[in-house]
């Protein structure tokens, strides 16, 4: 069976006309598949009847299964758990700004790269998400919010890695970026990396999507302790990738760094950042460590975070210090794969959780 909402309109358009069919009832095909709401072939009144009737015989219109949902009370982020057609969850959040929405997420049910601060990295790897689940995890957040807040801001930074499932995430941004799609503008989409180098020099050859990269420590000795990949792939290569990777003028790549109470912030490691960012058109954002429950490292204190952003301010860098939203929900950075998906795996029968 074919899964036609993980196909873009150029594999459309091929299996479109290789029914014999004119190229452009793909493209009348392709803008329905991406309409919220849209749940049976037999709804896409301008396709000729007979094609409607191939289509559902064919294939299928993949939708996501909502297995929970948590709102945060503090500051409106919300949290959805989805269950796949294999029984896998992964979780989406929606985080409202006050100029734009931005959603985040995931790529990969579970995340091999086994990140010690993160909680998605203690469950292990399950399996790259198709390109329908991961474009269905915006679609379905679309069909259960009200209009003005729709993200307009992507981010691929919830759970897994999404350079590993590099050839589905590329296909799930063109799909996402097409005006026939979900027409996000490439210049609101972000890849975040926890650094697979090979993959970031593609991914600027690809797409125009922009990049981030979880940096997190400024020596390969912490880093490695950190985050296994640095072994594969430590900070030297990593930059080299940073400074080859193609983006249009203007474009800066974001450092995400979380700051690890007593480990990563010192005057030492703002100077050794600038290092290493040397000559990379770059925004830092610091994010507190937001603590999780079974994982040892403490946040940071404010004097911690404030002092390392004047050491960084001093070597000329803007850096900005996040706020972690969802907290309450456990849907800050690091803490997928927790509250939520623990009351599903308890409670099979569970639809919806509004989590205190
Ligand atoms: S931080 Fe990202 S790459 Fe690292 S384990 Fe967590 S989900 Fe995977």
């Amino acid at each position: 069976m074919i899964d036609y909402r993980s196909k873009t309109l150029d594999e459309l358009e091929q299996l479109i006309r290789s029914w014999g069919e004119a190229a452009f009832r793909a493209k009348q095909l392709f803008k329905w598949l991406w309409k919220p709401g849209l749940s049976d072939f037999h709804d896409i009144t301008d396709l000729p009847k007979a094609l409607r009737e191939r289509l559902a015989l064919e294939g299928f219109l993949y939708r996501l299964d909502m297995a929970g949902m948590a709102a945060s009370r503090s500051d409106n982020t919300c949290k959805w758990a989805f269950r796949l057609f294999d029984g896998k969850i992964i979780e989406t959040v929606l985080i409202p700004g006050s100029n734009h929405t931005t959603l985040c997420v995931s790529s990969q049910a579970g995340c091999a790269m086994g990140c010690r601060f993160c909680k998605t990295g203690t469950m292990g790897f399950s399996r790259n998400l198709l390109p329908s689940e991961i474009v269905g995890q915006v679609l379905s957040v679309m069909e259960q919010t009200e209009q003005e807040i729709w993200p307009r801001n992507l981010v691929f930074m919830g759970m897994g890695e999404p350079l590993a499932n590099f050839e589905n995430v590329v296909s799930a941004i063109k799909i996402l970026t097409h005006q026939l799609g979900l027409n996000f503008s490439t210049r609101r989409v972000t890849v975040s990396t926890c650094g697979l180098v090979p993959e970031i020099v593609r991914l600027g050859r690809t797409t125009s999507a922009g990049l981030a990269i979880s940096l997190h420590a400024t020596t390969d000795e912490l880093r490695n302790r950190l985050m296994p990949v640095n072994k594969r792939y430590p900070l030297k290569q990593l930059m080299e990738a940073c400074r080859k990777f193609e983006m249009p003028r203007r474009r800066r790549i974001t450092f995400e760094y979380i700051v690890l109470g007593g480990i990563n912030h010192s005057r030492q490691d703002a100077k050794r950042m600038a290092r290493l960012l040397n000559g990379i058109p770059s925004k830092i954002n610091l994010i507190p460590y937001n603590k999780v429950n079974g994982i040892s490292f403490r946040e940071p204190t404010n004097q911690e975070l404030h002092s390392f952003q004047e050491h960084l301010a001093k070597k000329g860098f803007t850096a900005i210090i996040r706020k972690s939203r969802g907290k309450d929900i456990e849907a800050a950075c690091g803490q997928l794969w927790s509250k939520i998906n623990k009351k599903i795996v308890n409670d099979k029968k569970l639809s919806m959780a509004i989590l205190d």
